[in-house]
């Protein structure tokens, strides 16, 4: 085991008293895309206590370019991108704790899981989701690392709660809400460059080098070769509602979540029911088949093809479908199909 880690001890910056501590550490992961499966990965080989990562999708062949933990098995089988990661993380790092979860980040879900959590990497793709993961970090008190990546550009800023300002302060100077949906294409390198700010800054966080955390906000383009700080430090708000002392937490506001999505930069509606249901997928897939559905599926979900769509049924009764932006129509699907 000392082995093990025995370079990462080494390190000045951790020694053995900061592996012990890394060893204690729980870090919530939400998203298994490009960059929760790169963090996840570093940090399951870091030898990090106990990892929980959330994602509500399933592997695609569009992934494999830059998701790191997947492979072409995990898209033939459908695997959602969480149970493909747990497997995947224990394989490389038996002792490290691994808990995966399929479903959507929401505020309800958010509120359960932070529970004993020392640290949150944000690897999500949507503004929603971030902005409630802002909120709860600021409830619980826990530092998250803010990373997204567009093309050939990244940025990333740790939020340390009583400290730096959170990312709602961040939104009156950075226009961050135009980084959250890649239509335009992107290349890996950008991705492993967000992956390396924020795990860097997690591994400091998780050995409580406080004084070694950056403060800046970072952003850079690899293809233009251009890099940037912004120092932050009189970017946080009085009056914010999320972090200022009249703090409501917008966004836990079960009210201002949406049950019918868009997704990031793809022909896919997706559908959450109000209240989660625990379907029988087996029953299910028997009776879409008696219908002439073309059904296929794995203990995870169900894959039905319909005329023009497809649709991918969860246990939980969420659902994705592809081949449509228009939320009237996938609604009505969704009602044909699961009542
Ligand atoms: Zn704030």
């Amino acid at each position: 085991m000392s082995e093990r880690y025995s370079r990462q001890v080494l390190f000045p910056g951790i020694g053995k008293e900061g592996q012990e501590k890394i060893s204690r550490k729980h870090v919530l992961i939400i998203g298994a895309g490009a960059l929760g499966s790169g963090s996840a990965e570093i940090l399951v080989r870091a030898g990090v206590g106990k990892i929980t990562i959330v994602d509500r999708d399933y592997v695609e062949a569009s992934n494999l370019q830059r998701q790191q933990l997947y492979t072409e098995e995990d898209v033939a089988e459908k695997l959602p991108k969480a149970a493909a990661a747990e497997k995947r993380l224990k394989a490389i790092n038996s002792d490290v704790i691994i808990r995966s979860i399929i479903g959507d980040a929401t505020p309800e879900v958010l509120e359960e899981l932070i529970v004993g959590v020392d640290l949150m990497l944000d690897a999500t793709d949507n503004f929603e989701t971030r902005m409630a993961m802002n909120d709860i970090a600021q409830k619980y008190d826990v530092p998250w690392i803010y990373g997204a990546c567009v093309g050939s550009f990244g940025m990333s800023f740790s939020i340390i709660p009583g400290k730096t300002p959170c990312l709602n302060c961040l939104l009156r100077t950075i226009p961050l809400q135009g980084m959250t949906c890649d239509t335009g294409g992107i290349i890996s390198p950008a991705v492993q460059m967000v992956i390396a700010h924020q795990t860097a800054e997690a591994l400091k966080i998780l050995v409580e080098d406080w004084d070694a955390v950056r403060t800046s906000f970072v952003s850079f383009d690899v293809w233009r070769n251009q890099y940037t700080t912004m120092k932050m430090s009189k970017a946080k708000f009085a009056g914010c509602l999320s972090c200022g002392e009249e703090r409501t937490y917008p966004y836990l506001d079960r009210e201002n979540m949406t049950k019918t999505t868009v997704l990031c930069g793809r022909d896919t509606v997706q559908i959450r029911p109000s209240s989660v249901r625990g379907l029988s997928l087996e029953r299910l897939a028997e009776q879409l088949s008696a219908l002439g559905y073309d059904v296929k599926g794995n203990p995870y979900l169900l894959s039905v093809e319909m005329e023009a769509e497809r649709m991918v049924i969860f246990q939980d009764g969420r659902a994705l479908i592809h081949g449509t932006k228009d939320l009237t129509h996938a609604k009505s699907i969704y009602q044909r199909i699961l009542g």
